[in-house]
């Protein structure tokens, strides 16, 4: 038995005490583990983040939270909105017309790598890096405009106070030509709709809106609750696309970091360089963690320890019996 295993694998359930003492453990170590990580800085506006913050919120079914450290603070939700891009391309083409643009394979290279693209594939492995989310971006921006997208975010979030955050969105429309050079490779081949710039454009301003840890532990909600705010009843996402978003959340989410966390957390996530990390656990129960200091990988290095803790802690790895 490891030093971190209180319960047994014939899973019983974690009383109410239990999980917040383990929430309040899984904050000590992932603030401890802060000073591992630097702050992304090819984004300029990013590195002004304080690399010493670290929050961890905490939503039930039931509506029980519990937050510990910097939950209230807003950053910006970068990759994690690949994931709203992703349900709204299920939502309004469909399974087989959104995978007819993109696949659904760990690309196993970084996040904005372009390489694979050039080389191996005309399509985008996935969904969950850039040049997969910049392609369903590319489908979707005729029919929605960013107030819309913004509109569904806020939904999914259980966050009215999500806006643009303008300084991130400037950072990222000046830095990002590795993004504008995706999005022309997509259009040389064929796959990219419509204009390249539009498409990076709506890309940027989806990655800058603003959000807490509180708000991705809301959409951690929705999607471990198989697209139902438990809170409000109303159905935001179809079960089935839940399911196809939790898969690809599970093998694709923490970019080339997926593998081991899937196996060392075992729960569906979805990182992003801003430092959110949003976790759909079982329970229902969403986790959202926010630590900007970032690992080799792009993921929260406070964020990462503290859910290798909770895994643990309360059995939350999917393959926990
Ligand atoms: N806006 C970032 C980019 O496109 C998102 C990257 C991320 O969070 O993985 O580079």
């Amino acid at each position: 038995m490891t030093e971190t295993t209180i319960l047994s694998s014939a899973a019983r359930t974690p009383s109410r005490e239990e999980i917040e003492q383990a929430f309040r453990e899984a904050y000590e170590i992932g603030r401890a583990a802060t000073i591992t990580g630097k702050v992304a800085d090819y984004i300029p506006e990013l590195a002004k983040a304080n690399p010493r913050a670290f929050g961890i919120a905490m939503l039930d079914g039931e509506g029980n939270r519990l937050a510990f450290g910097d939950t209230d603070t807003r950053f910006s939700i970068q990759s994690v909105c690949k994931v709203i891009i992703l349900a709204v391309s299920l939502k309004t083409k469909g399974f087989r017309e959104t995978f007819s643009h993109v696949m659904m394979e760990p690309s196993g290279d970084a996040f904005n790598s372009i390489l694979k693209l050039d080389t191996r594939s005309n399509l985008p492995f996935n969904p969950l890096i850039n040049a997969g989310a910049i392609q369903l971006v590319s489908t979707l921006a005729d029919e929605f405009s960013f107030e819309d997208l913004m509109g569904f975010a806020r939904e999914l979030c259980m966050d009215e106070g999500i806006c643009l955050d303008q300084a991130v969105y400037h950072s990222e429309f000046e830095s990002g030509n590795r993004n504008r050079a995706i999005a022309y490779l997509l259009k040389s081949k064929g796959v990219l709709q419509g204009d390249p710039e539009k498409t990076v454009d709506l890309y940027f301003k989806l990655c800058s809106l603003s959000v807490t840890a509180r708000s991705l532990a809301s959409l951690g909600l929705v999607i471990s609750n198989d697209g139902v705010n438990p809170l409000t009843g109303e159905h935001l996402i179809d079960p089935e696309h839940v399911r196809t978003i939790k898969s690809l959340m599970f093998t694709c989410g923490l970019y080339d970091f997926s593998g081991r966390f899937g196996v060392m957390v075992g729960v569906p996530g979805k990182s992003g360089v801003g430092g959110g990390l949003m976790c759909a656990a079982r329970g229902p129960m969403g986790i959202g963690l926010y630590g900007p200091a970032l690992d080799e990988f792009g993921n929260s290095v406070a964020g990462v320890k503290a859910m290798e803790h909770l895994s643990r802690r309360l059995n939350l790895h999917v393959f926990d019996y």
